[in-house]
């Protein structure tokens, strides 16, 4: 695969904490490598019962952490491709990107931050970067994935540089305790291949929220003619077919919509590119600017049609009454294992017994509920707290 001077090469990876001399004996890229580690994890697997907006039992057509993982992931490597930069990091950046989410998605989050204040908060970005270095406990020789550099930086940095910080901002504690180990360099960017995976988030969630949100009859086509981006296309596949049904009128909108975004991004990346000039991946890093985005007008259409998701979709009544539900479960179970700390299993249990601070001992039990899918967090609930109050809709 030819790779552009500015893309991440695997031969050239700063590498791994923890040295193994048989890693170099394998036909296997580092980044390759760092990929099918996240795909062989526990926390992986397990994003296939953990919410995107729809909780799993509302329907089988919904989209997943899982099923949004790889959606991301497919987009990702689309447009590394078009760079020219290293797809297999791309991609296992993609795929790692949520997997630090609780059970019940940002309604879990909010509730597990908000018990968790006195001791630091909770936060996914942080979870998810714990999880490949400390949760994941699979490897003879370490714990967590032991990934390179270069996908650790990825996964921490997508969204942009850590540092500096802003007044009242604290990093993240998992990742600020890293940094004595390994250098993230945190005030820098992260590589394309990070930024890519970053814009793919976005045009995935986008784009399917309107898919899931039509077929769940929240959301109303009408309502979408009226927004930029997805109004244009919707009219122009009504213009071409006529008498489409619905649900192939939504395909073909929501894969105009994707190509539209993704050409959006090569144009401005080329031309971003074209500015900067990159040599190597350390000048993406020193760049001070995002090179793999949207164009501004683009960037304006996609949060006209993110906040119109917040509004109609997000925040819709049916969706607040289950946020409610479930921020109160959460909370409830966080409780519950504070108090009687042998409802956990018993390798949990062990784990917070050997904290000698309540720090640690919160921190464990954030850790166990984080890592719940919905599915099990809702039997633990209805096992621990009630019998009768919790039924599956
Ligand atoms: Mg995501």
């Amino acid at each position: 695969m030819h790779q552009a001077a500015y893309a991440s090469d695997p031969t050239k990876s700063r590498g791994r904490l923890f040295k193994r001399a048989e890693e170099t004996k394998v036909s296997r890229s580092d980044f390759q490598r760092d990929r099918d580690r996240i795909i062989h994890s526990g926390a992986f697997r397990k994003l296939q019962y953990k919410t995107q907006v729809f909780l799993y039992y509302e329907g089988d057509y919904f989209r997943s952490r899982l099923t949004h993982s790889l959606e991301v992931a497919q987009i990702a490597r689309t447009i590394a491709r078009i760079f020219h930069v290293n797809e297999d990091l791309a991609e296992c950046i993609a795929l790692a990107h949520d997997l630090g989410h609780t059970c019940f998605g940002h309604a879990g989050e909010d509730a597990l931050d908000e018990v968790m204040k006195p001791y630091g908060g909770f936060d996914h970005n942080d979870q998810t970067f714990r999880i490949v270095t400390q949760l994941e406990k699979k490897y003879a020789d370490f714990n967590g994935l032991n990934l390179t550099f270069e996908a650790l930086e990825g996964i921490v940095k997508h969204n942009g540089p850590l540092l500096p910080l802003e007044d009242g901002e604290k990093l993240p504690r998992t990742i600020a305790d890293f940094q004595s180990l390994m250098d993230l360099e945190l005030d820098g960017h992260a590589s394309l291949e990070a930024q890519i995976a970053a814009i793919s988030d976005d045009i995935a969630y986008n784009c399917h929220d309107i898919d899931d949100g039509i077929r769940s009859g929240i959301l109303k086509l009408d309502a979408l003619m009226a927004l930029p981006l997805v109004g244009p296309i919707l009219k122009e596949v009504l213009a071409l077919h006529p008498q489409i049904e619905q649900p192939r009128l939504i395909h073909e909108t929501i894969r105009r919509m994707m190509e539209c975004l993704v050409k959006d991004i090569q144009e401005e990346g080329a031309r971003r590119l074209a500015i900067v000039k990159p040599q190597s991946v350390e000048d993406v890093r020193a760049a001070g600017q995002v090179m793999i985005t949207l164009s501004d007008q683009m960037g304006q259409d996609l949060r006209q049609v993110k906040s119109f998701l917040y509004k109609n979709l997000y925040t819709n009544q049916h969706m607040i009454e289950i946020r409610d539900k479930v921020h109160s479960q959460v909370q409830a179970l966080f409780e519950a294992f504070q108090e009687r700390p042998s409802l956990m299993p018993k390798d949990w249990y062990d784990l917070r017994q050997g904290q000698n601070t309540e720090f640690g001992k919160s921190g464990i039990v954030a850790d166990y509920i984080a890592g719940m899918t919905d599915r099990f967090a809702m039997q633990q609930y209805e096992k621990i707290l009630s019998k009768k109050e919790f039924e599956i809709a």
